[in-house]
């Protein structure tokens, strides 16, 4: 677990402060996955859009990937490199100006493909595809591969697509199912992904496998990956793609809060509450809508237990009006009180793309820390919230 290289009572609170020291160490990671195995990988900027920091990045990675047309023009403006995209379905008012950011475009059926195809003269144009195996339990929202997916084309689907279209423009495939996952699950995938598709990928020049892909976490199997990477390159003569969103900026930065008051336990067994300037519903939703517990450290650095562990027990919520606004339940060496500084940890990724101002709460500040010091980004006020209604 990575903890804060700067001074955390330096900044104002509520904010995300992303160190590219550790940002430093995931590319390095992933640029060793590169050059051990001749494989490409991109940024999923989905997890993280932070683009003051994508000059970093882009000395490691060989572009990025989007979900759309705004993901698409930021990659091309602020990274450079390979700009790709994906979507579900486009529209065909964006098809031009996509060309002018994007030169790899991956469709979610054939069908799509053909809609378009007139236009993309020079793209390298991909399908994917989806094995319907499922490797991951718990977080169907994430899992691609759930009954009535909408997203990529089953076997039997792609099959009636070629027949109805042929495959002619169709340079490779992708694949996306994973989500956290080591590479034994990468491995049972694309096995599965070989079997059901293996005889189109002769003709094809690209493979891409999605994000999903944990690299840069310690347990993480890089020489089973570099296995899967090399069976495709080789057997195939395929070039091969990542796309990982978090393992890019995964530990590699904080939400730094304030403790704005501490209640105490209103009902008989019912334990105190801390309630702060950070949001679980506005600032880091995923805690609620994966849901996940984040790890929390007190200002002197040090972890919070799990209830029961320290002798400080707390209910942890934010400030706004929703009951369910509530971060987890954790234990403290010491009794917390107001203006203490709490740090949540891995908060650089789905954070700040998924931030709102739902009940017209602030949205945090940004900091960049760099070897040069903490470099203040982006502070929101008023208008933010209201621009948007
Ligand atoms: C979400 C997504 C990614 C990135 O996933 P991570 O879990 O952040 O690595 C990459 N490609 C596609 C198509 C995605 O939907």
């Amino acid at each position: 677990m990575n903890k804060p290289t700067f001074d955390i009572t330096a900044v104002s609170t509520p904010c995300y402060v992303t160190e590219e020291l550790y940002l430093k160490h995931n590319c390095e990671i992933l640029d060793y996955v590169q050059r051990q195995t001749g494989c490409k990988i991109l940024l999923a900027q989905k997890a993280f859009s932070m683009y003051e920091a994508y000059p970093l990045i882009s000395r490691y990675l060989c572009g990025t990937t989007a979900s759309g047309l705004y993901e698409a023009r930021l990659g091309y403006e602020r990274f450079g490199k390979e700009t790709h995209v994906f979507s579900p379905a486009y529209k065909s008012e964006e098809i031009e100006e996509l060309s002018e950011y994007a030169q790899h475009f991956v469709f979610n059926s054939i069908r799509q493909f053909n809609l378009h195809r007139e236009r993309l003269s020079g793209k390298t144009c991909l399908i994917r595809v989806n094995p319907r195996f499922s490797t991951q339990e718990g977080h169907e929202i994430y899992d691609p591969c759930a009954p009535m997916s909408r997203l990529g084309q089953t076997l039997s689907s792609f099959e009636n697509d070629v027949r109805k279209y042929g495959l002619s423009g169709i340079d490779g495939l992708h694949f996306h199912t994973l989500c956290e996952q080591n590479s034994d699950d990468l491995e049972r995938t694309a096995e599965e992904v070989e079997r059901q598709f293996g005889k189109y990928l002769k003709d094809m020049k690209v493979i891409n496998f999605g994000g999903g892909h944990h690299i840069t976490r310690e347990d993480y199997d890089i020489d089973r990956l570099t296995r899967v990477i090399l069976h495709f390159k080789n057997k195939y003569g395929l070039t091969v793609y990542l796309e990982p969103g978090e393992a890019v900026a995964l530990n590699a930065g904080f939400l730094v809060s304030t403790v704005l008051d501490v209640i105490s336990g209103k009902a008989d067994g019912e334990r105190d509450i801390a309630i702060l300037d950070a949001s679980a519903a506005c600032h880091m939703p995923d805690v609620l809508e994966m849901p996940y517990r984040p790890v929390i450290l007190s200002g002197d650095g040090k972890k919070a237990g799990e209830i029961g562990e320290k002798p400080y027990g707390y209910r942890l919520g934010g400030n706004t009006c929703l009951a369910g606004d509530i971060i987890g339940d954790y234990s403290f060496d010491k009794p917390l009180k107001t203006g203490d500084r709490l740090i949540f940890c891995d908060m650089s990724i789905y954070s700040m793309v998924k931030n709102n101002t739902f009940n017209g709460i602030p949205l945090p500040s940004v900091y960049l820390n760099t070897p040069d010091g903490l470099r203040l980004t982006k502070q929101f006020g008023y208008e933010d919230f209201k621009r948007r209604l």
